[in-house]
């Protein structure tokens, strides 16, 4: 069996292994999810680049399909790159050179809600906090608004709960997990302490376990609807650890009032250090390298996200945001690249973007391609590329190359370094 990196999720996990022969593949370590994105890739069968043409989508050549995906960059007065949450660091930069050539608006898909936790200041006092710190240190593991049950499959076996660490000599029997969710979830079943909270309450019972945890103020009776009773558990439980984290999730961020949840989720962990103990956070991004799209851009640019290059260099306007910009029908032509914009963005959004002149660079699945005015496939990253993207908690992982034929498909950098030539060579 050959070693390689997965890029099903965001925790792009190096310890598995994989063979395939005659068509049969056999995995080691990858959760289902990732032997099914290994599977799905490996045995894609080669798709060609289309453009479309009077309506109809016409199969083209590659150099076909760059060509019209050059021209419509270069005619476009205010164009849009976007998607690279699950593309690599290499790719992203790339993607940053198309944007400065054609004076682009440029975003990621993480603006969508990962942005909030990239750029407040909870981020700021976890910068050196990692999966593998939890794994060594964390006897109380508290998922906040996030279910990586199912979006990252891994995180309970390899990292957060089960596995022994430095100081959980016992494993799972060492630590209390706790889950904290509007609803009953799948990860809730692995819980020693589940508490269902009304929506939008987040904020008020973090504050409230931070005024019982500084004795400043007292949980009586209920907080939103939950027993004092069940709080002061909790509470107790974060006096008594040596170590807690929290792992948050799009439930902070969905619920409206992400600024005021994360800020009270920082008071939190301030208040629980105001004890005497270790407490830290991190985000549970379900899309592969969410954290090294907005990284890449902010080490590129000065910004995580929305850089409009239209003055012919990096800028970012107070208030300006992909989302804005693109209901108010500011964008022109869109370069979209290794997200399923068309299926994932809401509905609005991707009615607005599917009716500009779009071109998708990325994996032939989802709906995006079919609605492409240039399709262009890229092989996947985790069967081709030995290129970097960022693990969740920001370390860097170089993949593996797999099977470097990928089906004869090119790698997205590839098509993109292609792409930047076809828009700086005027035809
Ligand atoms: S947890 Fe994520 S990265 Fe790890 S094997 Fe599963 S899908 Fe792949």
């Amino acid at each position: 069996m050959k070693d390689l990196v997965c890029d099903g999720c965001s925790l792009l996990c190096d310890d598995v292994k994989a063979e395939y022969k005659e068509g049969e593949l056999k995995s080691l370590g990858l959760c289902r999810l990732g032997h099914e994105c290994l599977e799905v890739a490996l045995k894609r069968n080669e798709s060609k680049s289309s453009i479309r043409k009077s309506g109809k989508s016409v199969s083209a050549s590659l150099d076909e399909a760059v060509a019209a995906a050059a021209k419509i960059l270069r005619e476009a007065k205010r164009p849009l790159v976007y998607g690279w949450t699950r593309s690599t660091n290499d790719a992203i930069k790339v993607g940053l050179d198309i944007a400065a050539s054609c004076k682009a608006f440029f975003d990621t898909q993480a603006s969508l809600g990962a942005l909030r936790a990239f750029s407040s200041e909870l981020h700021d006092m976890n910068i050196d906090y990692t999966l593998d710190d939890a794994r060594n240190n964390a006897e109380v593991v508290i998922y906040w608004g996030s279910n990586p049950t199912e979006s990252s499959h891994r995180h309970v076996s390899r990292f957060s709960v089960l596995p022994k660490g430095e100081r959980i000599p016992e494993g799972v029997e060492s630590r209390a997990v706790v889950v904290v969710d509007v609803r009953e979830t799948e990860t809730m079943k692995i819980a020693n302490h589940r508490l269902v909270i009304p929506f939008g309450s987040d904020a008020d019972i973090m504050r409230a376990i931070s005024g019982e945890l500084t004795g400043t103020s007292s949980i009586v009776e209920e907080v939103a609807g939950i027993p004092a009773v069940e709080l002061i558990s909790l509470t107790n439980k974060l006096k008594n650890s040596d170590s807690t984290v929290f792992f948050y999730g799009s439930g902070l961020f969905a619920s409206g009032y992400a600024s005021e949840n994360l800020m009270a989720l920082k008071e939190l962990i301030e208040s629980i250090r105001k004890n005497g103990r270790a407490a830290h956070a991190m985000p549970v991004a379900s899309d592969t390298n969410t954290i090294g799209a907005m990284q890449t851009l902010n080490g590129s640019t000065g910004f995580p996200s929305a850089v409009d290059y239209s003055t012919g260099s990096a800028s970012n306007s107070e208030g300006q945001n992909m989302h804005s910009l693109l209901l108010g029908e500011r964008f022109d032509a869109a370069l979209v690249v290794g997200s399923d914009i068309v299926a994932t963005l809401p509905g609005e959004l991707g009615a607005c973007m599917s009716s500009l002149p779009l071109i998708y660079i990325g994996p032939p699945d989802g709906l995006t391609p079919s609605r492409a005015t240039v399709f262009i496939p890229a092989g996947s990253n985790m069967v081709l590329t030995e290129e970097t993207m960022l693990r969740v908690d920001q370390e860097p992982i170089q993949l593996i190359p797999f099977h470097k034929d990928g089906n004869g498909q090119l790698s997205e950098t590839e098509v993109l370094r292609r792409l930047l030539h076809a828009v700086r060579v005027r035809d």
